[in-house]
Formats: structure tokens, C-alpha cells, sequence
């Protein structure tokens, strides 16, 4: 009984943490995944990454073939994203149509790199079935000495701003 128990708490602990759409984190999934790495990070001076994604256009995807569609391409991409990380590296679905990465042991060089071999992936992927055309924006920020967490995501929205702005469809640094 005992250990029934235990195994359900678990099992509502998972849920609570991981967006059942992607099986990626959620938010609150990524901030309790992060806590441990930043800090090893700090400890061996390792410098790390945030990137920010989010997908163009998405409310013309919904507007024109459905809802459920919608959900099929946020998944794809989510599987997508966890297919062209490294094992280190952390994923979550941010919101609706966003995606945030922590990359440790990465300067903002290679969360760069990253990001735009993903954009790439998704721009030349046939996503769904239907002739949809996807892309992604993204954004990147390094961490500086000891910046926290919710600065150097700031600085990465800045950019995902400035990669929509300048025409989406491209990665910002
Ligand atoms: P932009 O290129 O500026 O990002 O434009 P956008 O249309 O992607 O951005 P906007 O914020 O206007 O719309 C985002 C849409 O994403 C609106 C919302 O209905 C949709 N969305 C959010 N979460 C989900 C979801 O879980 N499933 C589906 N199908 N749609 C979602
Ligand atoms: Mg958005
Ligand atoms: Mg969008």
C-alpha cells in the first residue's frame, strides 16, 4: 500500500513538471531542472546558455487548419528540438508556442550554432502531413559571471524580439 502510494506521489510529481503534449519539461519543470547545473556551472566558471524559440505565425497555423493541427506541429517541433540536443542540454516548452533551451558548458558561439541548425531543421521538415510551412525564431544570451537565470532569459526574449522584427525565420545574438 505504502509503496503504492509512494509510486503515485511520484507519479503526480512527474505530471506536474512535464508538458504531457511534447513530453518536454514546463516551466516549472525547467526551473527546478536548472538549479543543479547552474550551479556546477558557477563552481567550474563554465559559462551557459539560454535560447528562446518561438513559432511565426503560429496563429495563422490554428486560423486555417484547425486546432488540432496546431497541437501536431507544437509536438513535432518539441520532439524535434529533443532530437538535436546534446544529453546535458535541457528543454521545456515554455508557453503555447515557445520553446526555451539551457544549454551548460555553452558559450553564446555554440547556443548559436544550435539554434540555427534547429531553425534549419524545422524550415526544410515537413512538419505535418499538410503542405504547412513552418519556422521558428530564436534568441540567445550567455550568461555573464554570476548573472542570474531570469536576466540572461531577458536578454535572450530581447532578441527573439529583434529576430521577429527583422523578419523572423532566423536566430538573434
Ligand atoms: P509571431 O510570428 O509574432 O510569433 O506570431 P504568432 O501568430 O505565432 O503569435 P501570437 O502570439 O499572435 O499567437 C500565438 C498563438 O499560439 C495563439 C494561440 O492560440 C496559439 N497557441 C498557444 N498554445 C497553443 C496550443 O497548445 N495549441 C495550439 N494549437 N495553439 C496554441
Ligand atoms: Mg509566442
Ligand atoms: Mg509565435
Amino acid at each position: 500500500m505504502l509503496i503504492k502510494l509512494q509510486e503515485s506521489h511520484k507519479h503526480v510529481l512527474e505530471l506536474s513538471r512535464v508538458d504531457p503534449l511534447t513530453g518536454l519539461l514546463n516551466r516549472r519543470g525547467l526551473y527546478e531542472a536548472i538549479k543543479q547545473p547552474i550551479n556546477y556551472c558557477k563552481r567550474r566558471h563554465n559559462g551557459w546558455s539560454v535560447v528562446i524559440m518561438d513559432i511565426d505565425y503560429f496563429k495563422n497555423v490554428n486560423d486555417t487548419y484547425g486546432h488540432d493541427v496546431g497541437d501536431e506541429v507544437i509536438e513535432k517541433i518539441g520532439h524535434l528540438i529533443r532530437n538535436m540536443l546534446r544529453k546535458s542540454d535541457i528543454a521545456s516548452r515554455w508557453g503555447g508556442e515557445e520553446f526555451l533551451l539551457f544549454l551548460p558548458d555553452s558559450n553564446v558561439k555554440t547556443a548559436c550554432h544550435i539554434a540555427d541548425k534547429i531553425l534549419r531543421a524545422v524550415h526544410e521538415e515537413r512538419i505535418t502531413s499538410k503542405d504547412i510551412h513552418i519556422t521558428l525564431s530564436s534568441g540567445c544570451a550567455e550568461a555573464g559571471e554570476n548573472e542570474s537565470f531570469s536576466d540572461v532569459l531577458k536578454r535572450a526574449d530581447k532578441k527573439l524580439f529583434e529576430a521577429k522584427e527583422q523578419g523572423r525565420n532566423q536566430n538573434v545574438r
